[in-house]
């Protein structure tokens, strides 16, 4: 059985109880977690409270140097970790893997960081006087995690957080814990203090809203459902936590008349079926000029049915299962939703058939088109491995059926044309713009949404500043 792991210890939860974790490609049991309460929050949240004035005071080289050695011990278990990652999840081995190293490039990004974060001077009006600025840690911050990339949205949080000197509390995915617990005991046994980087399991309405409310949580990284993220939203406010909301996302790409196709094909189907679809990042509207309308689709049709579909451990697979029965029975609602309002499938639109796929939640990748602006499937996030297609007549149009959706996360233009993609850029409401380029998070540029994709920044220095309270302080000389 796997444990939760506060102040530096693993432990069962206090009630007992425990539950399973199941592969979503075969139904078997993986491991069993702790059902952690809110009893077991609180003594989280103590350990990381106490834990926090000497993580703070700890000087940022040696803040750094912990995180640095974390980083080198996961990375000697990677291919086991992903494994784990597989069969907990569902995704490629090789999707794990990646997404692993995701996690250790923003773990070193973040311990670079922590030597270099720096204040203010400030010249006032009076000669004699002058302020400073100095950033200072908040406290116990308290990562809020989803199940779809569950290593590298756990890294968003634990890397900028303890390299700013907060401690930290995770609260991973109830159906992906395993991974993640790992990985918090080794980066434990780097040599942090007790209490500075601690993971309780167990459910949201439990463990998350413990989290939520006690009032020693000072700051929430959430990343999940827009609906979740409301309420999360709601209930930081209300105890003035500081706060950041990664949200779900229904991202346009456009590909204009001149265009590399063959590049921007690629592009749509990695941007689609990654992680079967399940990615906030992922394309979810695809707009084509007319011109190109008919030999783009023929291309995408080719790679979406080559993509072999299969359980995760086997090296062939390029797309498993989807996670859960409920996110397949979603996906399989809003593709019937398009259909009944007169969508045509062009390619995939069921589950594949045959003995192997009889266990798992396996959905086949699907292109939809002509389906109309109104369909669940282009109003809602769609959480899965379909993608409506859509001819435009020009950039104008492209842009504002782009932005008609109440998420803004990402969303990329092809052209060769430059103005074309500046003006794109400019006008597409959406935290991100890719020019000609996959739907990537990188740890070095800022990513997050706007309307209701979100609030605030992961990535970059600048989420940095996001785990830091600036002070001022005025100092008279005279
Ligand atoms: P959920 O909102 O259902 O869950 C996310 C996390 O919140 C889980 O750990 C969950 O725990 C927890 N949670 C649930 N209810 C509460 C509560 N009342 N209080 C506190 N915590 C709670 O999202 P999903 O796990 O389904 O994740 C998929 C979503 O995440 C998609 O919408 C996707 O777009 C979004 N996402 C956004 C990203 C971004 O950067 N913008 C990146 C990746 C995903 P439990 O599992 O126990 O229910």
């Amino acid at each position: 059985m796997a444990l939760m792991f506060v102040n530096g210890e693993s432990f069962p939860s206090k009630s007992g109880q425990t539950y399973e974790v199941k592969n979503p490609a075969t139904g078997e049991v993986v491991d069993t977690v702790p059902k952690g309460t809110a009893e077991d929050v609180q003594a989280a949240v103590a350990a990381a409270d106490a834990a926090f004035p000497a993580w703070r005071d700890t000087a940022p080289e040696t803040r750094a140097r912990l995180l640095f050695k974390g980083a080198e011990l996961i990375r000697e278990k990677i291919d086991e970790l992903a494994v784990l990652e597989t069969k907990e999840q569902g995704k490629p081995v090789a999707e794990s893997k990646r997404e692993i190293e995701h996690f250790l490039h923003g773990l070193e990004f973040y311990a670079g960081l922590a030597s270099k974060i720096r204040g203010a001077y400030v010249p006032l009006p009076d000669h004699k006087m002058y302020g400073m600025v100095i950033k200072q840690p908040l406290g116990v911050c308290a990562g809020i995690v989803p199940w779809n990339f569950p290593i590298t949205l756990m890294g968003t949080k634990v890397g900028p957080a303890l390299a700013a000197g907060n401690t930290m509390i995770v609260k991973p995915a109830s159906t992906t814990p395993l991974t993640a617990i790992r990985i918090i005991e080794v980066l434990n046994q780097a040599g942090l203090s007790k209490g500075v980087l601690n993971i309780v399991t167990g459910p949201g309405s439990v463990v998350g809203e413990e989290l939520l409310r006690h009032p020693r949580v000072r700051r929430i990284a959430f990343t999940g459902e827009t609906g979740t993220g409301k309420h999360v939203a709601e209930c930081a406010g209300r105890e003035m936590k500081r706060l950041t909301l990664e949200l779900g996302g229904s991202d346009p790409m456009i590909v204009c008349d001149d265009a590399a196709l063959d590049a921007a094909v690629t592009g749509a189907a990695v941007g689609r079926f990654y992680n079967c679809g399940q990615a906030c990042l992922a394309i979810k509207r695809l707009y084509l000029f007319e011109a190109i309308y008919d030999q783009f689709v023929e291309k995408l049709i080719g790679k979406a049915q080559r993509l072999k579909v299969g359980n995760g451990l086997d090296k062939e697979t390029r797309l498993g299962p989807l996670h859960t029965a409920a996110q397949r029975q979603e996906i399989e609602e809003q593709v019937a939703d398009a259909v009944k309002r007169g969508g045509k499938v062009l390619a995939g639109g069921k589950r594949p058939e045959g003995a192997e796929y009889a266990k798992g939640f396996f959905y086949l990748p699907t292109l939809l088109a002509e389906v109309p602006d109104d369909a669940r499937i282009v109003c809602e996030e769609s959480f899965g491995p379909a993608l409506p297609i859509f001819k435009v007549k020009d950039l104008d149009e492209a842009v504002a059926r782009a932005n008609s959706s109440i998420f803004g996360l990402g969303s990329s233009i092809w052209t060769r044309d430059l103005g074309k993609a500046r003006a794109a850029a400019e006008r597409l409401e959406a935290g991100n713009v890719w020019i000609n380029s996959l739907h990537i998070g990188y740890d070095e540029m800022p990513f997050g949404g706007v309307k209701s994709s979100g609030i605030g920044r992961e990535h970059g220095p600048e989420a940095l500043e996001y785990y830091l309270e600036p002070k001022g302080v005025v100092v008279a000389t005279g």
